[in-house]
């Protein structure tokens, strides 16, 4: 698909990157690379590092690859390796290579040995707890460790054999030696390989021992000749130690890294780590619930990938982090689909009405277009039949002022049909309508009726033509917009974030439509057809949006 589709708005970071190409930095290359860890679902904050990353390169002519940065082997997996995969293409990007970090692990250890040998590593033998101590805060300068002094002989020595398997996990660990007194503690001698003795899903049993973030991310980006390291703010104080390595290891490439504010978004926790556990913990149905703000859950939920790139460009970038609101996201979703989406009736919540005008077999083909204004969209042929369906709450018997839909007694038109009259309300014993017995005008097809006004204007479906339907609705999965500001976020679960039609009726034009269609439902909202459970025989739809923003998100 054609990457600048949703041209990238303007930010600072396309500035710098623009006055980089002019002023020839790299050889007028734009190189960057989007690096998540495989450890669970990409979620709606890293569509906007997606759309920053693929999208300025793509403006400049460069490329982008996809990178996992999988040195935690206990979290990750190959399943999440493919999800992710599945996700960033949806969305529309196409990267150069598809890398992983474990496949440095060779030259990672080539380079950690040739800091050992620079005496810019060393091996630490004090306990983790020890390390913690030593290390010092924000107000106190860290001690070097008695380790420190080591000789480049004994510490090589040291590092083969934690390579080797010959100790248990925590006896060891590199560190770099930078300054145990720096203001900044990422620098205070940080951890560069730690002994872990899990296998990895990609490497096996082959290493006991693991390199860290800060030591792993650098120097990937300088074996794969990116050149600009776009992340986000949190590593705003590791660039130094960033930096540090490249110094100390002079690669050809000289990567630089630059940060972004995160994405925050309303009633939404953005964090693999916390979505985990709402996946896992059966709290909602798997990682692609559609009220998960997981990429898969959007396009389950019925999002466009155009929707979601439009989004983005729309928030843009800055070096601030920012809470942005649900409606900017709905605000793209409903615009893209109000223009593409196709329209189609159907009735959440049925009361069936008879019209006993018609005779019992009556079937009157009538023409709808599928979109108001766009006629090559074409049109489709709906039956009216003696009975119908129409939505429950287009009917009161005791109608509240300025009711405009059916009323005992009262008229309405049927949209594209015909304007019907309400003669009789049928209840069942506990008093609840069950039917509405109408009579129709024969000259109000497509008409205006005579000497009379009609005001009010419902949605229908015929029941024989109609399908039997599941329609799901939802609300927000937390009930704040902040859910992060609970201290147990799970608290914050909105326990109504999920509304059940299960009785829903659609024309028979959506029972047949294949999984991942969008329709707008006229007067209803817009829905989808559910990629996992919907079939012909029983079609399964979810609400992507409502019509309009509600008055209370
Ligand atoms: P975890 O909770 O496991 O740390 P994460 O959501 O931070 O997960 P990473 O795999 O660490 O995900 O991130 C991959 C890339 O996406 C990084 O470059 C990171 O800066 C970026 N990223 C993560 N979260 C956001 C966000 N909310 N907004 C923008 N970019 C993000
Ligand atoms: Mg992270």
């Amino acid at each position: 698909m054609n990457q600048e589709a949703t041209a990238p708005a303007a930010n600072f970071i396309r500035s710098m990157i623009e006055k980089d190409v002019a002023a020839g930095k790299h050889e007028g290359l734009v190189a960057t690379r989007f690096p998540p860890e495989p450890n669970g679902y990409l979620h709606i904050g890293h569509a906007k590092s997606i759309c920053l990353n693929f999208g300025v390169a793509a403006e400049f002519g460069g490329w982008t690859n996809l990178r996992f940065d999988d040195t935690n082997p206990d979290k990750e997996s190959e399943e999440y390796m493919e999800a992710i995969k599945r996700d960033v293409s949806w969305l529309g990007f196409e990267w150069k290579s598809l890398c992983n970090a474990s496949d440095y692990f060779d030259q990672l250890y080539d380079y950690a040995v040739l800091l050992v040998k620079k005496g810019a590593a060393y091996v630490d033998s004090l306990s983790a707890e020890e390390i913690r101590e030593y290390r010092g805060s924000l107000t106190k300068p860290g001690v070097d460790s008695p380790y420190r002094t080591r000789s480049v002989e004994e510490n090589l020595d040291l590092l083969e054999r934690m390579k080797n398997g010959e100790f248990a996990e925590g006896e060891h660990i590199l560190r770099a030696k930078i300054d145990m007194a720096s203001s900044n503690i990422n620098m205070r001698d940080p951890a560069i390989y730690r002994i872990k003795k899990s296998s990895h899903h990609r490497t096996g049993n082959q290493w006991n021992i693991y390199p860290l973030y800060d030591y792993t991310h650098c120097l990937s980006d300088a074996i794969e000749g990116i050149t600009h390291s776009l992340c986000t703010l949190e590593f705003e104080d590791h660039r130094p130690l960033y930096n540090w390595v490249l110094k100390q290891i002079d690669p050809a490439s000289k990567p630089e890294q630059t940060e972004f504010g995160p994405l925050n978004l309303e009633y939404c926790i953005l964090s693999k780590r916390r979505l985990v556990q709402l996946a896992e913990g059966g709290f909602v149905d798997g990682w692609d619930d559609p009220r998960m703000p997981t990429i898969a859950g959007m396009r389950r939920r019925g999002f466009t990938p155009a929707s979601i790139r439009d989004f983005c460009s729309r928030i843009g970038v800055t070096k601030n982090e920012a809470l942005i609101e649900w409606s900017v996201l709905e605000n793209s979703v409903r615009e893209d689909l109000n223009r593409n989406a196709e329209r189609r009736l159907a009735v959440l919540d049925p009361l069936k009405i008879t019209i006993t005008t018609l005779p019992e077999n009556h079937r009157e083909l009538v023409n709808l277009p599928n979109h108001p204004n766009r006629e090559e969209l074409g049109t489709r042929e709906l039956a009216i039949t003696r009975e119908m369906y129409i939505e429950r709450a287009d009917f009161e018997q005791e109608p509240p002022p300025k009711f405009k839909r059916l009323v005992p007694g009262g008229e309405v038109r049927l949209r594209s049909a015909y304007v019907i009259r309400c003669d009789e309300v049928v209840l069942d014993d506990d008093g609840k309508v069950t039917e509405l017995r109408c009579s129709h005008d024969p000259d109000t097809l497509g008409r205006k009726p005579e000497g009379r006004k009609v005001k009010g204007v419902i949605h229908w479906v015929s029941a024989a033509d109609s399908v039997a339907a599941e329609v799901r609705v939802y609300d927000h999965l937390f009930n704040r917009p902040d859910p992060m500001a609970e201290e147990n976020f799970l608290d914050a679960l909105n326990p109504s974030s999920l509304q059940l039609y299960s009785n829903a009726r659609v024309e028979h034009h959506v029972a047949s439509a294949p999984a991942e269609s969008r329709f707008q439902f006229e007067r209803v909202g817009y829905f989808v057809v559910d990629m996992n459970l919907s079939s012909a025989e029983r079609p399964v739809l979810n609400q992507v949006v409502a019509l309009r923003e509600s008055k209370t998100a």
